[in-house]
């Protein structure tokens, strides 16, 4: 595949994307796929991105970060997936999690977690969904009450309790960012407490999980989470005790755009081994199958998917580190991202004919995962929602 200028990329971002696709390839997609099919986690590979600075790229530098951007982070991500390791952790510990601490915590909490999820020494898992309350994050009812009798400061720390479903990769993870209600106060209209942010150490008394048996293939694994009133100290809580709902949101962005970052480098990864395969296999005569346009124009669509995708990503990345709202475009980029993959990987296995489902030909073990990208961290229906409501100012359903 030809190298193309536009999505544009400065200098430094291409020396970054070369620098992270030379490490990754070293490992490549056999290693990604031998840890999942191993449940073993991608350790060397991930140790190896911290120590070169990829993993904390958009963190303060003051917490051993690059001092970056998330358009630099959403590289590293990309570059990373197309090399072979789409790794559902970048996602989550570094965007999510790094973003919303590196924005709402405070300068201890930064240095007992930022630091280490910058140098990936720790990785921190993110859990916002509940078996009862999946994309309505409105009604989750996971709880911190104050300790004790320490009445509306909870100065003696707090009490969690509740259920959390799906979560990625609680089993690798040294602490959980924590969607909950808390609050001392109720919401404005009465109902409900407002929601605040915890960090939970993963060995903390009380805190257990299930796995919940899925069809992807990938190192990291979900899970349920039960907090059986796990005792948590006044540090626990990220920023001011019930502000979490907008504090979550400095986290929600990124998540969207790295999502995003993941589905293009599959895709990415998916054309170049179409292509590659197109160019060389022939059945018919000795003519290469790429030149038949049965073959060729369904990649050629592929293609123009996947760069529209991957320039409303870059776009998205730009608006969040310019402070704009990204909220629309985020949105929009994880729709096309998802969109786009799904489309690019069904038709490099198509190219591969019968090979597209051989294991060997490392294509058909990313369908999962490419399909997940559709459905989480947010659905296609809630980013039409989305997009109906906000962009088109249509009323709401629900
Ligand atoms: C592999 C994987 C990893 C995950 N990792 C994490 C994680 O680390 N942390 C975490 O917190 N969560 C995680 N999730 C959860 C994920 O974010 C949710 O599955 C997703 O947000 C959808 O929520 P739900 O599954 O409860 O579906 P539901 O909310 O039950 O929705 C079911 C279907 O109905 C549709 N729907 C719901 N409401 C509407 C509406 N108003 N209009 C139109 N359609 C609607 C949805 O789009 C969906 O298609 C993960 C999920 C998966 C599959």
């Amino acid at each position: 595949m030809n190298k193309s200028s536009i999505v544009p990329e400065t200098d430094e971002r291409a020396a970054l994307r070369d620098s992270v696709t030379a490490l990754v390839s070293r490992y490549g997609h056999d290693y990604f796929v031998a840890r999942a099919h191993a449940h073993e986690q991608p350790t060397a590979l991930w140790k190896e991105l911290g120590a070169a600075g990829f993993l904390g790229v958009h963190l303060p530098e003051e917490y051993g970060g690059g001092g970056g951007t998330l358009g630099d982070l959403l590289v590293v991500v990309e570059a990373a997936s197309a090399a072979g390791c789409p790794l559902l952790m970048t996602v989550i510990s570094p965007a999510i999690c790094g973003t919303i601490l590196a924005r709402h915590a405070s300068h201890e909490m930064k240095q007992r977690w930022l630091t280490g999820i910058a140098d990936g020494s720790l990785k921190m898992a993110f859990a916002i969904t509940e078996p009862d309350a999946g994309s309505n994050s409105h009604e989750i009812t996971t709880t911190a009450r104050p300790d004790g009798n320490s009445g509306e400061h909870a100065d003696r720390g707090w009490r969690l309790a509740g259920t959390k479903y799906w979560t990625s990769g609680v089993d690798e993870a040294d602490a959980i960012l924590v969607v909950a209600r808390s609050g001392s106060a109720d919401s404005a209209d009465g109902t409900r407490k407002p929601l605040s942010l915890f960090v939970v150490p993963t060995d903390s008394p009380g805190l257990t999980w299930q796995p919940i048996p899925a069809a992807l293939v990938q190192p990291e694994h979900q899970f349920t989470v039960y907090f059986d009133d796990v005792a948590l100290g006044p540090e626990a809580l990220i920023g001011d005790d019930g502000n979490g709902l907008r504090q979550v949101f400095s986290g929600l962005n990124p998540e969207r755009i790295t999502a995003a970052a993941i589905s293009n480098g599959i895709s990415l990864y998916a054309l170049e081994k179409a292509t590659a395969y197109a160019n060389e296999r022939a059945v018919w005569k000795g003519v290469k199958i790429g030149a038949h346009q049965g073959v060729a124009h369904p990649l050629a669509e592929c293609y123009i998917a996947v760069t529209q995708a991957r320039l409303m990503a870059a776009r998205a990345a730009e608006l969040f580190d310019d402070g704009a709202d990204a909220a629309e475009a985020s949105n929009i980029a994880k729709f096309a991202a998802a969109d786009a993959s799904l489309r690019t990987l069904d038709q490099a296995m198509q190219t591969h004919g019968g090979n597209g489902l051989s294991l060997e030909y490392g294509l058909a073990d990313l369908w999962f995962l490419a399909r997940m990208l559709k459905t989480a961290p947010v659905s296609r229906e809630m980013v039409l929602n989305f997009v109906a409501q906000r962009s088109l100012g249509l009323p709401a359903s629900y």
